[in-house]
């Protein structure tokens, strides 16, 4: 683990500095969807500090068992509506709002503990029927919507590509995430960060990084395959 964890980290520094980035501006989220808790300690111990997690009562063990570590969880999988109390009461920020239902139900479950949400918006970049996200024409509308919500902060954009063998059959994907996110950015909407463009995972985060992810979700290149 300790020696995958060291690799991951040299391979974005040689793709942030090979398209002039610095390393420090991409952040590694380590996933560990059915990963043993006892496997998570030990990256944590490694050094890594944001987790993904993609199922609640999965994740609500593992954050439970692991409450002392200096561990950031960050919420990536699909999240119904009637689960977002609890994502909210166990993640730093959720990757994967798609709709204003979702986006008022976590305002509202916020709005409950005092807390102020940290999201992203999922976009379906390539419209594909077996994936959640919005469409790419829809979501300028969806971060107007959701920027009037008092306990909810729009940090930026998340997207989950076509799965490809090549990277370079991603890379279409990636482009048209960071060119929406500079769209919205110009729009300057009033309470919302264009900053984080989380992207790329195992397969193809070098491409990602060349495209401007600024977030990459790894997960097997840690964790060795799941099973
Ligand atoms: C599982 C998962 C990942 C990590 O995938 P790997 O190919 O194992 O690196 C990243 N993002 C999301 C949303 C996932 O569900």
């Amino acid at each position: 683990m300790k020696t995958n964890i060291e690799h991951i980290r040299n391979r974005i520094k040689a793709a942030a500095e090979s398209c002039g980035r610095r390393p420090e501006s991409i952040q590694l989220v380590a996933v560990s969807k059915t990963i043993p808790v006892e496997r998570v300690k030990a990256a944590v111990v490694e050094g890594i500090n944001i987790m993904g997690e993609n199922y609640i009562q999965e994740a609500r063990a593992k954050i439970e068992a692991l409450a002392d570590m200096p561990v950031s969880w960050h919420f990536i999988g699909h999240l119904q509506r009637n689960k977002a109390k609890f994502a909210v009461q166990l993640f730093d920020l959720i990757h994967s709002v798609d709709s204003i239902r979702l986006a008022r139900e976590i305002d509202k479950q916020a709005g409950k503990i005092a807390k102020n949400q940290a999201i992203l918006i999922q976009v379906n970049t390539g419209k594909e029927a077996t994936k959640t996200g919005i469409y790419e024409e829809d979501a300028m509308a969806l971060v107007r919507e959701a920027a009037q919500l008092e306990n909810v902060r729009i940090k930026g954009l998340m997207t989950l590509p076509p799965y490809f063998n090549a990277p370079d059959k991603v890379r279409p994907y990636f482009q048209a995430l960071r060119r929406l996110r500079d769209r919205i950015a110009e729009e300057a909407i009033p309470g919302v960060e264009m900053e984080a463009l989380s992207m790329g995972m195992t397969g193809d985060f070098e491409t990602a990084i060349e495209e401007g992810a600024t977030m990459v979700r790894i997960g097997t290149a840690i964790f060795g395959e799941r099973s």
